[in-house]
């Protein structure tokens, strides 16, 4: 597996759930990892980090401490990269929050700070991070491919349809899927590929915190045509084939991998 060979990936939120997945997926798929995160450990403190799972099984990682929403930090994230392994090729803008879990999401009762903080962490982090890893593949030297860059964007179902309670997230996974296209018209003249991925509903801390009552699970399941609630590896390895050379004639798609939630 090496449709990643020689390409340097940062995987933003790389510590858990859905970035955790994408960081091992890339390591396995030869690409050399910057693992960033707010921490280490977000929710397990017996789980080995990332980077550090990639380089026990023989792969190239490193961590690098930043929030995303910070223009200092994802400044210095991108310099990171370049510091140790030469160049960027992928950005994987993945770092967020759910608002489920912070109540009260109705509109009506929600305060100013609630908003401010997803669109800030979920939002203006897609920005920043495709501001200074943009200014970085346009001055290196192109891929031997010739394409000189690929940004994957993780959005949500919640910017395709309505899910009801959660109008803050959906309005930051709009602007994520927006920015996606826009940005993939500007940058296409200097191959750079810019897609987004929106998940449906996928097993990781970020959902289980939403989902602590046992009808709105079974109504997730519910919503699924495959069934079920998603595995992170479903999103990773979709996060691959936008990072690859499988997509030269592809960008602006924002992409569903959401086991048919929104065929409806
Ligand atoms: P997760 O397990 O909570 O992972 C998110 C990671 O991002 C955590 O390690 C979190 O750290 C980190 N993070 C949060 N704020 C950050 C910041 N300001 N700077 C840097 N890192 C930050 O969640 P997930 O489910 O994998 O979600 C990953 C992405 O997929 C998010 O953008 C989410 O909106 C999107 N998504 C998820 C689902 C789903 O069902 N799971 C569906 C659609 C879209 P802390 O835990 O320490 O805050």
């Amino acid at each position: 597996m090496t449709r990643l060979e020689n390409k340097v990936a940062i995987v933003t939120g790389a510590a858990s759930g859905i970035g955790r997945a994408i960081a091992l997926q890339y390591a396995r798929e030869g690409a050399k990892v910057i693992c960033a995160d707010l921490s280490l450990h977000p929710h397990s403190e017996n789980a080995t980090p990332t980077h550090e799972v990639i380089q026990q099984t023989g792969g190239q990682a490193i961590f690098q401490q930043a929030d995303v929403s910070n223009t200092a930090q994802v400044q210095r994230l991108v310099q990171r990269a370049v510091g140790a392994y030469g160049r960027l090729d992928i950005l994987v803008n993945n770092a967020g929050i759910g608002t489920g879990s912070r109540e009260p999401s109705a509109l009506h009762e929600a305060d100013e700070e609630l908003w401010d903080d997803t669109m800030r962490i979920n939002s203006k982090s897609v920005f920043l991070g495709c501001k200074y890893a943009l200014a970085q593949m346009l001055q290196q030297d192109p891929h031997p491919s010739g394409d000189r860059g690929w940004i994957v964007n993780i959005s949500s179902i919640a910017s395709l349809v309505a899910i009801g309670g959660i109008g803050p997230y959906s309005a930051s996974k709009g602007a994520v899927s927006s920015l996606t296209r826009q940005a993939a018209l500007d940058y296409a003249p200097h191959r750079i590929h810019i897609n987004a991925i929106c998940p449906g509903f996928v097993r990781t801390p970020i959902l289980l915190a939403a989902a602590k009552d046992p009808a709105l699970a079974d109504e997730y399941n519910r919503l699924h045509p495959f069934g079920g609630l998603g595995e992170t590896e479903y999103i990773a390895r979709m996060a691959v084939v936008l990072a690859s050379d499988d997509v030269r004639w592809m960008t602006g798609v924002v992409l569903p991998v959401d086991g048919g939630y929104t065929v409806r």
